[in-house]
C-alpha cells in the first residue's frame, strides 16, 4: 500500500469542498478529456487485480548516470541532502552512502527545501537486492510531484501486483503503458514531465495536472490527466493549492536507493507574441505601382528556379515554389514588401528610369538576390 503524503508545513486544501465537483471532474476526465491516444480512460476500480498487466519490455542499456543540463536544479549529485528536509521539519535523515541515498528505517518521507511547479524531472533509483517481499511489499517508494501526485516506485521485475500500483504507475489511477523495469539492484531512470493543475482565482479547477513518464528511456505515461491527488482506496478531489510545492520521496519501508536527481523548471505560459493576423499594410499602392513589380525573377546561380510575382487586383503576390501557391506581399513602402505570415521581406530594385530590374529576398538570416528575367503572367 502507498501512504498519502503529509506535508504539515504546507497549505492543506480545505477538505469540505467539492465532493460534487470531484464527481464532475471524474466524469469530465473520463468522458470528454480522454487521456492521450493509447492510454485507456480510467474505468477500472482502483487496484482491481483483474485489470490487465502492462506487457513487459526489456529496456536497452543506458548511459547512466545521465548528466544534468546547464539549467538544471540539482537535488542530489552524490554528496549530501542539503536540498532536502524531513517532511516534519529538520534535516533529511535518510542515509547517504557510496554516492546514493536511501531511507533510514522509520524515517519520515523527505521533501525538497524548494518548491516547484511545472518540471522536467530526472530520478535514478534501484530496487533493493536481494529482492524481499512480494507485491507492494517489494521495493516500494514513490516520487510525489508537488508532494501530492505519486509516480510509483516498486520492484516490478517479475513481481506481480495490481496494474495501477506497479512501477511507473500514477498510483491508483494509470498503470504504465508497459512494464519497463530493470532487475533489482540495477540503476534505472525516471524522466518525468509534469504540468501542475491550474486553478481559477476562486479555486475552481481549470485544468488537471498532467504527467508524462519515461522509464529507462521507454514511454510509460503519455500526458495523462490526473484525477486528483494520490490517495489510498479513494479518489480525492482536486483542491486549490499553491503553484509551487516541494517534491517528496516516499519511505515505504523498503531500502530503495536514489542518486542523480535533477530537474528543469518549465516555462508555465506561452511567450507573448505579435497580434494575430500577420503583417498589415503600411502604405496603400496604386495598381500601376504594383504592376511595375510583377515579373519573373531568377535567383543568382539558379538555372531553373524562378520566382514569379503577379498582381491580383490590389494585391501583389509571389510564387517561390514549384507548386501553384502564391503568397501575399504586404506593402511596407513603394518597393518594399513583407510576407504576411513569414518573417521575410522583398525589396524591388529599379534602374534610373524607374523600371524594376531585380528583387532582394531576406529570410531567416539569408539574403537572396534575383534578377528580373521576364514579364509576369
Ligand atoms: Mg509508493
Amino acid at each position: 500500500m502507498t501512504r498519502t503524503p503529509v506535508l504539515p508545513e504546507l497549505p492543506r486544501p480545505p477538505r469540505a469542498r467539492l465532493r460534487a465537483a470531484a464527481l464532475a471532474l471524474l466524469l469530465a476526465v473520463a468522458c470528454s478529456e480522454a487521456p492521450a491516444l493509447g492510454q485507456e480512460a480510467p474505468r477500472w476500480k482502483t487496484h482491481d487485480l483483474a485489470r490487465p498487466r502492462p506487457p513487459v519490455v526489456a529496456p536497452a542499456p543506458q548511459d547512466l548516470p545521465a548528466l544534468p543540463p546547464s539549467d538544471a536544479v540539482l537535488l542530489f549529485c552524490g554528496q549530501g541532502l542539503e536540498a532536502w528536509r524531513s517532511e516534519k521539519g529538520g534535516p533529511a535523515d535518510w542515509v547517504v552512502a557510496d554516492g546514493a541515498f536511501q531511507p533510514a528505517p522509520g524515517a519520515e518521507d523527505i521533501v525538497t527545501v524548494q518548491g516547484f511547479g511545472d518540471v522536467q524531472l530526472h530520478v535514478e533509483w534501484a530496487a533493493p537486492l536481494p529482492a524481499a517481499g512480494t507485491s507492494q511489499g517489494r521495493g516500494n517508494s514513490g516520487v510525489f510531484l508537488m508532494g501530492l501526485y505519486e509516480v510509483q516506485i516498486l520492484d516490478s521485475f517479475e513481481n506481480d501486483t495490481y496494474a495501477d500500483g506497479q512501477a511507473a504507475a500514477v498510483y491508483g489511477q494509470y498503470p504504465p503503458l508497459v512494464n519497463a523495469c530493470r532487475p533489482p539492484g540495477e540503476w534505472q531512470s525516471f524522466d518525468i514531465v509534469f504540468r501542475r493543475p491550474r486553478f481559477a482565482e476562486d479555486g475552481a479547477l481549470i485544468a488537471p495536472a498532467r504527467v508524462t513518464v519515461q522509464q529507462n528511456g521507454i514511454l510509460v505515461q503519455d500526458a495523462v490527466p490526473l484525477l486528483g491527488p494520490t490517495a489510498w482506496l479513494q479518489h480525492l478531489p482536486y483542491e486549490e493549492h499553491p503553484d509551487r510545492l516541494p517534491l517528496s520521496l516516499q519511505n515505504h519501508g523498503s531500502p530503495v536507493r536514489f542518486r542523480n536527481i535533477w530537474l528543469r523548471e518549465l516555462r508555465e505560459s506561452a511567450e507573448p507574441g505579435p497580434p494575430e493576423g500577420g503583417t498589415q499594410p503600411a502604405v496603400s499602392l496604386k495598381a500601376e505601382q504594383l504592376e511595375r513589380c510583377a515579373g519573373r525573377y531568377r535567383p543568382g546561380g539558379a538555372r531553373e528556379t524562378v520566382y514569379t510575382v503577379r498582381r491580383d487586383g490590389q494585391q501583389l503576390q509571389c510564387n517561390f515554389f514549384w507548386n501553384d501557391a502564391y503568397l501575399d506581399l504586404v506593402p511596407l513602402a513603394e518597393r518594399e514588401f513583407a510576407l504576411r505570415h513569414t518573417a521575410a521581406t522583398i525589396v524591388f530594385d529599379a534602374d534610373d528610369q524607374g523600371a524594376v530590374v531585380a528583387l532582394t529576398l531576406r529570410i531567416g538570416g539569408s539574403t537572396i538576390r534575383a534578377e528580373k528575367v521576364g514579364a509576369g503572367e
